[in-house]
């Protein structure tokens, strides 16, 4: 998965989670974060990261807010899930191999287990489910399946986009134009599906050649990824980096409809109050990206194939409900769905 780390220059919210955990580890020298944003729905899942980190506060930062974004994902997928992640700091980009790698993940999973349950890892960006099943071994539970999310979170992304594009633009995707930007696991699949419900389609990566590769399989045109963004589309599907959208560039989108699977698409609200004016939906990244753990958890409770697709499917649905909900009170999608995910975190909370 793609690098969307914030930078360093912010201080830590410790008391914006439930709990922080810090974790040191001298035989091994692991140091890890654990962050349990909110547990109000069930036990805190999210991914365990693991990369470098310019500074101890930066990885404290991202664990946070990855969490953050994992209770808003849940509570918006009516998963019984609370949001949490973890991250590992690694001391250089190449990751570390064979009896290295072991210990500090049984050293990690010792700080899972002591969790006591509130935490739950999968994988994320440098770990693999070989990574979980050791970090199970201590004791703690992870989730450790082996499937690529990527075209599972494909498959809710085209749900919310075709839900996108019939609410504002109100047709189906014949001959719709979609710029993705990012051709990775998710934009690839993503790209795919919309070419064969017969959108129009131009794909972006800085890997110019998988760019190139997918456009040839599709017979899509190739854009220059910064220049993604501004193109002249009528849908924009940032499927790479975060924090796309921002006041500074709100002005230039000029696609109509935003669905994607990157997370924070949005820098910050003004920038969705900017483009809400500016008559472009955005539809919430944290509602249309939920298929990859919708999957988890289809694999954790045994769903099969059939009510699997129908809860990637209800990812469209609830995009419906919620730009109707903004276009009535006035607000953008991304803070009715926030309020969604509150109000479901409050009504828990009394049924406690
Ligand atoms: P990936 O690493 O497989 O693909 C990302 C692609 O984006 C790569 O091909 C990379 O070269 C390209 N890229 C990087 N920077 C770019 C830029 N500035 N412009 C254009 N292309 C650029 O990642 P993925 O798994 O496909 O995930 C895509 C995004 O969706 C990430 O932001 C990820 O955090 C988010 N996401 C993924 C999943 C999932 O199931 N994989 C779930 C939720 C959210």
């Amino acid at each position: 998965m793609s690098n969307d780390s914030r930078g360093s220059s912010v201080a830590p919210d410790l008391f914006g989670s439930e709990q922080v955990i810090t974790c040191r580890d001298d035989t091994t020298g692991l140091r890890a974060v654990i962050a349990i944003d909110n547990t109000t729905l069930g036990p805190g899942f999210g991914g365990t990261r693991w990369r470098p980190y310019a500074t101890p506060e930066e990885a404290v930062i991202e664990a946070q807010r990855l969490a953050a974004a994992m209770t808003l994902k849940h509570a918006c997928a009516d998963l019984p899930y609370g949001g949490a992640k973890s991250v590992i700091l690694a001391d250089s980009p190449a990751p570390l191999r064979g009896e290295e790698r072991r210990a500090a993940l049984l050293a990690f999973g010792e700080f899972v287990a002591r969790t006591n349950g509130a935490y739950i890892p999968g994988v994320d960006m440098g770990t693999t489910p070989e990574d979980m099943r050791i970090i199970e071994t201590r004791g703690g539970r992870a989730f450790c399946d082996e499937v690529d999310p990527g075209p599972y979170t494909a498959r809710g992304v085209y749900a919310a986009m075709r839900a996108g594009v019939r609410h504002a633009l109100g047709r189906d995707m014949a001959g719709v134009r979609v710029v993705v930007q990012g051709t990775g696991h998710v934009g690839a699949n993503l790209a795919r599906l919309a070419a064969t419900d017969g959108a129009v389609l131009s794909v972006a990566d800085i890997d110019a050649d998988r760019a190139q590769a997918l456009a040839e399989e599709l017979g899509a045109t190739v854009v220059d990824p910064h220049e993604a963004p501004y193109a002249d589309t009528d849908v924009f599907a940032p499927c790479a980096v975060a924090r796309v959208l921002t006041t500074a560039n709100a002005d230039r989108i000029r696609a109509r409809v935003v669905a994607g699977a990157a997370n924070d698409t949005l820098d910050s609200p003004e920038a969705g109050e900017a483009l809400r004016a500016a008559g472009v939906t955005v539809v919430p990244d944290f509602v249309a990206n939920a298929g990859g753990v919708i999957q988890v958890h289809a694999g954790v409770v045994g769903w099969d194939a059939d009510t699997l697709a129908s809860a990637l499917e209800r990812i469209g649905e609830r995009v419906e409900e919620i730009l109707t909900e903004a276009e009535h009170r006035g607000v953008t999608p991304d803070q009715a769905a926030r309020d969604r995910a509150a109000q479901r975190l409050a009504a828990a909370r009394k049924e406690h």
